[in-house]
């Protein structure tokens, strides 16, 4: 202060980036990125926040997972701000009405007093989506929530209480209290992907599972990535370096993305076909692939190919085949369903249900019943004890491979 001025104008820089405690967490916001962030936390608000540099290596030949984090992280904190402990302006009515119902019962029937009603059930409903919180007290919000859960049940039955609570992927409590809490009531618990409604088909389809796939790391271990409905840099930005780094190895990569996105620009060969063709694009390449590969007129079929589509794919699965008139007459056979055990009038002496196993050819071209169908799953009487469910390569009835 030797010049005499006035530095106080300085605190309040400072008070902005003081705080109290530092906790740890991430982001659960529709994000299974699951960084580690330190959290800031200030007279019991989130103030401001930094990445965590503490990840443990994995691997001595694998770049480090960290720093982990994207810039979306900064609109995260306004919502965590302003959503505790507050409800939607709409639920309003709900709470004055369950406010004024004193004895025990009353909240289920103050409930019932505006679901009940169309011009109050209305005047909560239309409101919904359109933001305006109040604030609230956690047991205000979790009366609510019970008065229409006991409501519903008894109106409708338990089934008809349907929820998901996130998300499996990066918050195991949150995820596995509702879970838990849903199946306790007789609720439905659905998955993300019924939520989000973005499950990716192609993946459970051709391999029977959803999404347990490897992490994002393991891009690090490809020589050749097909980078495919997914914009990696925007949509998975702190696993990109990975994509990223192991260009540095000589790895090639192909976008297919109608945009130059993102992705484009980090991909050896750019694919842009005209949107909404892109179904076909796969098509094409597959068509291609079996081509070349397992129909091959120079007789190059390739063992490595059906090494490969007997072990992890359903390839080898019959379907069964129908007819199908072209617009021009010509009748053709075309693809119906799988043919099934049930199918063998029990030759295949499959009495627990036999419309779930699905049959293949052995190399003798005798048909077989490969384990790993969902009718193996459960034995008689629904007893999941007495199932017999593996991916083993082996015939279910004997155990040869
Ligand atoms: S990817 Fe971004 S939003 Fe998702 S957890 Fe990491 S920092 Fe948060």
């Amino acid at each position: 202060m030797a010049t005499g001025e006035d530095r106080t104008w300085e605190d309040a820089y400072r008070n902005r980036w003081a705080h109290d405690k530092i906790v740890r967490s991430t982001h659960g916001v529709n994000c299974t990125g699951s960084c580690s962030w330190k959290i800031y936390v200030k007279g019991g608000i989130v103030t401001w926040e930094t990445q965590q540099t503490d990840y443990p290596r994995t691997r001595w030949d694998m770049p480090n997972h960290e720093p982990r984090g994207c810039a979306r992280r900064q609109l995260q904190l306004v919502p965590v701000q302003r959503q505790s402990r507050e409800v939607p302006a709409g639920a309003r009515p709900a709470a004055q009405a369950l406010a004024r119902g004193a004895p025990a019962t009353a909240p289920v029937e103050a409930w019932a007093s505006i679901v009940e009603d169309d011009a109050k059930r209305r005047d909560y409903q239309q409101v919904r989506g359109l933001g305006g919180f109040v604030r609230s007290s956690w047991d205000e919000v979790n009366e609510i929530v019970a008065a229409a859960n006991v409501y519903t049940i008894k109106k409708h039955g338990p089934d008809r209480v349907i929820g998901f609570s996130p998300i499996p992927a990066m918050s195991m409590v949150s995820y596995a209290a509702g879970s838990r809490y849903l199946s306790l009531i007789g609720g439905v618990c659905m998955s993300f992907y019924d939520w989000y409604c973005d499950l990716p088909p192609a993946s459970p389809q051709v391999w029977g599972e959803q999404t347990d796939v490897p992490e994002s790391a393991d891009w690090y271990n490809s020589s050749f990535i097909i980078a495919w409905g997914s914009n990696v840099p925007q949509t998975r930005t702190p696993d990109a370096h990975f994509f990223t780094e192991v260009r540095y190895k000589g790895a090639k990569i192909v976008s297919v993305t109608p945009d130059y996105s993102e992705v484009a620009k980090l991909a050896d060969l750019w694919m842009h076909p005209k949107q909404g063709t892109d179904a076909a694009v796969a098509m094409a390449m597959g068509h291609v692939i079996l081509k070349e590969f397992y129909f091959s007129d120079k007789g190059q079929r390739s063992a490595y190919f059906d090494d490969y589509v007997r072990r992890y794919t359903d390839m080898p699965m019959l379907v069964m085949l129908k007819e199908h008139t072209l617009p021009g007459g010509e009748v053709v056979m075309v693809p119906d369903r799988y043919l099934r055990a049930s199918d063998f009038n029990g030759k295949l002496g499959q009495a627990n249900n036999p419309e779930w196993k699905t049959v293949a050819f052995d190399e003798m071209g005798k048909v077989v019943l490969p384990n790993g169908a969902i009718g193996f799953r459960w034995g008689p009487d629904g007893r999941a004890d007495q199932g017999q469910w593996n991916l083993e390569a082996k015939e279910a009835r004997h155990g040869r491979r």
